[in-house]
């Protein structure tokens, strides 16, 4: 199966865990925002599967300079699993301490809301911003191309299951991997939780790194990000914040300045850049910001 297909084939499944969701947990959810998530993934699985195509005559270009040849093998498997798990925590925690790379990856945490379908909620930027430059090293060391963007597909698959509020404490299982307790902490805007628990399939390389946090039971969680987020349309969702950077570089005075607005700490949108890229670019209903915060 060619790996751009891999999570769209895995969407029966996702589908289930929705409508049961849906079913036992209705108020989780509101039309607009499940809507939006839907289409964000499938703007998001275009562009991923563009940029694939585009790129991986220089993924196999570079390959011919691996440090070795890698067969493919049970063992060579998991060794690759665990190494791109390690690469996306760093993947994700630069997402969320880098401006650039976070003007991709606030997407996915601007919605309020928390459920199966938030996993969907994903940027068109990813290939664009350079999400694929962290998997380079996988190719270097000698692992096939299309092997490492299945594993990366995986690894996403296994990311939907952690993104639902009704899903408590799993034992054992809470010390070793990504859990959604864990991940409903990630998805805190609440100062406590801010910036923790980067995992993707392992909670480990957040143990081992000192960005976890434990659920504290007196802390209510509030999904989303600090600062306003646009949620009127699908354009202003992919492209305020990248906007916004684009207009701080411009703003900054020297060269210093302006490579810490680009690659510094993430600035949050002001009201006024929300408001303009809802004006510049609403597609929808004059009505539709009434419904912003739904
Ligand atoms: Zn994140
Ligand atoms: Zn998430």
């Amino acid at each position: 199966m060619p790996v751009e297909l891999i999570l769209l084939a895995l969407s029966p499944i996702f589908l289930v865990c929705i409508a049961l969701e849906y079913y036992f947990h209705p108020t989780d959810y509101a039309l607009k925002d499940s809507m939006q998530n839907t289409l964000l993934a499938l703007l998001h699985q275009a562009s991923d599967a563009i940029a694939l195509i585009l790129l991986m005559p220089l993924f196999y270009w570079l390959a011919q300079f691996a440090l070795f040849n890698i067969p493919l093998s049970p063992e060579s498997l998991l060794i690759g699993f665990l190494l791109q798990d390690f690469l996306y925590y760093w993947f994700h925690r630069a997402s969320h301490n880098i401006h650039w790379l976070w003007c991709a990856h606030v997407v996915h945490h601007s919605s309020v809301r928390m459920n199966f379908t938030t996993a969907f909620r994903q940027s068109l930027l990813y290939p664009v911003l350079g999400m694929w430059l962290f998997w380079l090293p996988m190719i270097l060391l000698g692992f096939d191309p299309k092997l490492v963007f299945a594993i990366v597909a995986i690894n996403l698959a296994f990311q939907f299951f952690v993104h639902t509020k009704h899903i408590g404490k799993l034992g054992w299982l809470e010390h070793l991997f990504n859990t959604p307790t864990h991940h409903r902490i990630h998805h805190a805007s609440n100062d406590h939780y801010l910036d923790k628990n980067y995992a993707g399939v392992l909670i480990i390389w957040d143990k081992l790194f000192g960005t976890y946090v434990e659920e504290d039971a007196n802390i209510t969680i509030e999904y989303g990000i600090k600062g306003p987020a646009p949620r009127d349309n699908l354009i202003a969702i992919n492209f305020a914040q990248l906007r916004h950077m684009l207009k701080s570089v411009r703003h900054a005075h020297g060269l210093k300045a302006k490579i810490q607005a680009m690659f510094g700490y993430p600035s949050t949108l002001d009201s006024t850049s929300t408001e303009t890229s809802s004006i510049e670019f609403t597609l929808t209903s004059p009505h539709s910001r009434e419904e912003t915060n739904d």
